[in-house]
């Protein structure tokens, strides 16, 4: 009889769940030991007045990574859930009024230069080092 080796993982956040079913991919017994009442570190909800309030990542960052994470598993994003895309990407309040965020990227980097001129240049060139190789 193989005796399974134990591992105790600290934290249920993207790394830690990520590292937990690797581990017990590869027949480790894991436990994931979590101090909050839910999984997922960071990418937590925060209700308040019939509000929603997301807590960390409000942009689905290299998708690329999602599916090659489930795809270790023989299964796709799509199996877990369906991505939509918002338009506008998100609504930033300010002491008076707000700003949206389009989710066009040529009215995007128009928005950043309306408010700091160059803005739209440096957005094009972060956006450029930042994509993805495919
Ligand atoms: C405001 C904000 C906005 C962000 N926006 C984006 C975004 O738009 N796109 C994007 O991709 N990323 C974004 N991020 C980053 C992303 O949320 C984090 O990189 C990611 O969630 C970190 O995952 P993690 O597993 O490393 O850590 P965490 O999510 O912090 O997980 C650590 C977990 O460990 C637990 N823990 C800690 N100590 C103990 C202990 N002693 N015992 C038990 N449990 C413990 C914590 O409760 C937590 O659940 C944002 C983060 C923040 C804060």
């Amino acid at each position: 009889m193989t005796i399974k080796k134990k591992v105790i993982i600290v934290g249920s956040g993207f790394a830690g769940l990520s590292a937990a079913s690797f581990m017990a991919k590869a027949g480790w017994d894991v436990t994931v030991f979590e101090k909050n009442k839910t999984a997922g570190g960071r990418a937590c909800q925060w209700n308040e007045q019939g509000f929603t309030f997301d807590m960390g990542p409000s942009f689905y960052w290299m998708p690329d990574v999602f599916e090659r994470y489930f795809a270790q598993f023989g299964k796709k994003v799509s199996d877990y859930y369906k991505l939509q895309r918002l338009d506008p990407s998100y609504r930033i309040f300010w002491d008076k009024g707000f700003t949206d965020l389009p989710a066009n990227f040529e009215s995007a980097k128009a928005l950043f230069e309306s408010i700091e001129p160059g803005a739209g240049e440096k957005l094009e060139k972060i956006s450029a080092r930042s994509a993805v190789q495919v």
